[in-house]
């Protein structure tokens, strides 16, 4: 049985006309593409084939339709990702310049960068879950019927003064010590409260950054936010961000209205302020559960507390205590004595003494097990918070905690998550910005453009939320997460962050701290002093027309000393570098002469004597090719720039 031209063609992943040529090549004789080839000659042209595909590259077509899966870990570096896409590391450099990504062989790729360029590959790729995420999935994946109600995680946030941690603080000793038995409560990050025969979870860090900064670490673990308004001060900044922040999370909100003993108390002026946000109480016709309280005589506490019982069954928050424990860090330290401590609050699963765990890159065994009162305890459900001893180093907040069979398969996994992590370090974090916005939307990555917006004045910020809200086209929508007046902040950073927004500020300034956190993780920050361009810019980005922003930087300058012609070759500039340096890969050359720019490329080579280099500095004299220009004349001048795409107008 023998094998037609273009069935192998297929196989080996050409078009018939490409095989037909290399047996030609290979002098076998062949008509057409319905030839038939015998055994022999197949196997001797597979194997022909699969060992020069290294040498010989091939990508497919950009037409080609997507034909293969292929599965990887990501992120993968370029070398390996030749390797499953069996073309050589020199020819995917090069593919992937051609979309405009500039890698180096040990560069990786994340997910989002691979899929964005998998239809052009002709391939697409298939996430293979690495051990840990197919551990988590496991236990995220529980049967329904043991499933059973679980406590509420509860987060307080508010505007700083209005009673955050004072309201903490009565909750806790009301409920928490056990004053009879002379208990004393221990703060371990968070508390469990009993009411009505069931049980409420405390985190004890109140305020909306460190509620945003877990959920920037992918741990959302709180299902419901208290927003504290002192009932004296009404709603103020800080409160609407608190609010915004819950909001951006999608997770309920119980308004508790503190302070409600002092003079100038108003609960009703509060109703009416959350009635403009949209958070209409129940008492009118809203919603929203409001509920006053003072935490200074400890009145209301109680309803607050069953209120929050109230929203919990309607989240009907449930989980499975008869697995093994899965939880998120809420803190950790080091202790002199027993060495490195944490507490975990379990979400799902029980946790036990001597159980094997992994957790962020440490792993260990839980040696001792201490919970709110300071007691020691043997086991820990869902929604309960532990300190645990045993970790092998002090994991960070917010990281992932699960018990694994034992201890060989623990450290296995945190070896491996350590070097995930070394090469998630290596990547730029891919942000929604209003630049790729348009190609985004195009790729069904993003179908919702969330704005963080911040204005010096009200009437602005109303104006630009109307025609920003306006500008939605059948491809995107356009979100308001977040508007209020003041300068960008590291609160406004974290939820661009946490909720993947863009940052426009109108005629305001942004704080340096938010700045730096803007740059180091990547977040679109634009300003702006004029509406029209606000709007504009925006409206452009969706529809695919926003010039770039992309920032030139001078590395050097050279004189064309004389001018060499190769035959096969073209033209080759004898020249000086005069001021910087010059690097072969730089992204973008020009050629002056008479002041006058004649030509606008990339270098073609980049020699010293007879040798490629990657790079000739200053004073040094070295041969310059230009990419598909030959007409360079002596005296000219040639400028190296390289070329970055920056996130924002900073
Ligand atoms: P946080 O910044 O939101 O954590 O607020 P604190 O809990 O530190 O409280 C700020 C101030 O308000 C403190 O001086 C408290 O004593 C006071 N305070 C807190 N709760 C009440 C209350 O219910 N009534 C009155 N009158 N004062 C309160």
């Amino acid at each position: 049985m023998g094998v037609r031209v273009y069935q192998l063609a297929k196989e080996l992943g050409f078009s018939s006309k490409e095989l037909i040529e290399k047996l030609q090549g290979l002098h076998v004789d062949v008509k057409g593409h319905m030839s038939v080839l015998d055994e022999e000659t197949t196997e001797l042209i597979r194997h022909e084939i699969e060992s020069t595909k290294t040498a010989t590259p091939k990508i497919k077509s950009e037409k080609a339709a997507p034909d293969k899966i292929i599965k990887i870990k990501f992120p993968i570096s370029v070398k390996d990702l030749a390797v499953k896409l069996q073309v050589s590391v020199n020819d995917l450099i090069k593919k992937l310049m051609s979309f405009k990504i500039l890698a180096n062989i040990n560069q990786v790729l994340d997910e989002d960068t691979l899929n964005s360029i998998a239809a052009k590959l002709g391939v697409s790729f298939e996430r293979e879950l690495t051990e840990e995420e197919a551990l988590i999935s496991s236990h995220l994946k529980g049967e329904e019927k043991n499933l059973v109600l679980r406590s509420p995680v509860v987060t307080l946030m508010g505007h700083v003064d209005h009673g955050k941690t004072s309201l903490l603080d009565v909750i806790r000793k009301s409920k928490v010590a056990d004053k009879e038995s002379g208990g004393i409560t221990q703060h371990i990050g968070a508390y469990k409260v009993g009411v009505l025969g069931k049980t409420i979870t405390f985190l004890d860090t109140p305020g909306h950054e460190a509620f945003t900064a877990m959920r920037v670490r992918g741990a959302n673990i709180t299902d419901i936010v208290i927003i504290v308004v002192a009932a004296d001060d009404g709603i103020m900044p800080q409160t609407i961000e608190a609010i915004n922040h819950a909001k951006a999370a999608n997770v309920s909100m119980v308004i508790a209205v503190n302070k409600m003993d002092a003079p100038g108390a108003d609960i009703d002026n509060v109703r009416r302020q959350l009635a403009e946000m949209d958070l209409t109480c129940e008492e009118w016709g809203g919603k929203t559960i409001v509920v006053g309280v003072s935490a200074k005589k400890g009145t209301g506490i109680e309803h607050l507390l069953e209120m929050i019982l109230l929203e919990s069954e309607m989240l009907e928050l449930r989980a499975d205590p008869n697995r093994p424990a899965k939880g998120i860090i809420i803190e950790s330290k080091l202790l002199k004595e027993s060495g490195p401590a944490a507490t975990v609050l379990v979400q799902n699963g029980t946790l036990r003494l001597g159980d094997v765990f992994v957790c962020g890159l440490t792993c260990g065994k839980i040696k001792a097990m201490i919970n709110d009162r300071g007691e020691r305890v043997q086991d820990a459900g869902p929604a309960t918070p532990v300190e645990i001893l045993g970790l092998s180093g002090v994991p960070q907040v917010g990281d992932t905690f699960y018990v694994v069979e034992d201890e060989k398969k623990a450290k296995e996994i945190s070896q491996k998550k350590t070097e995930t992590e070394r090469e998630q370090k290596l990547i730029p974090t891919q942000r929604v910005s209003l630049d790729q916005l348009f190609q985004s939307a195009q790729e069904g990555q993003c179908k919702e453009l969330k704005i963080i917006l911040k204005a010096d004045v009200q009437g602005s910020l109303e104006a630009l939320c109307n025609s920003l809200k306006e500008l939605a086209t059948k491809d995107i929508t356009v979100k308001i997460i977040h508007a209020q007046v003041g300068n960008i902040n590291d609160s406004d950073i974290m939820l661009a962050v946490a909720s993947n927004a863009v940052v426009i500020g109108f005629h305001v300034a942004i704080d340096n701290k938010a700045k730096d956190e803007a740059e180091k993780k990547n977040i679109d920050v634009r300003l702006y002093r004029i509406i029209y361009e606000v709007i504009n810019d925006v409206r452009l980005s969706m529809e695919g027309l926003l010039e770039p922003t992309i920032k030139e930087t001078f590395l050097g300058r050279a004189k064309v000393l004389e001018v060499f012609k190769i035959s096969n070759y073209g033209t080759i500039a004898g020249c000086m570098i005069v001021k910087g340096k010059f690097i072969r890969t730089a992204e973008l050359i020009r050629l002056f002469r008479a002041e006058q720019c004649m030509y606008e490329g990339k270098l073609s080579s980049l020699k010293r004597y007879k040798d490629d280099v990657k790079e000739v500095g200053e004073g040094l004299e070295c041969g310059i090719g230009l990419d598909k220009f030959m007409a360079i004349q002596q005296d000219d001048i040639i400028e190296c720039y390289q070329i970055e795409k920056i996130a924002g107008r900073l």
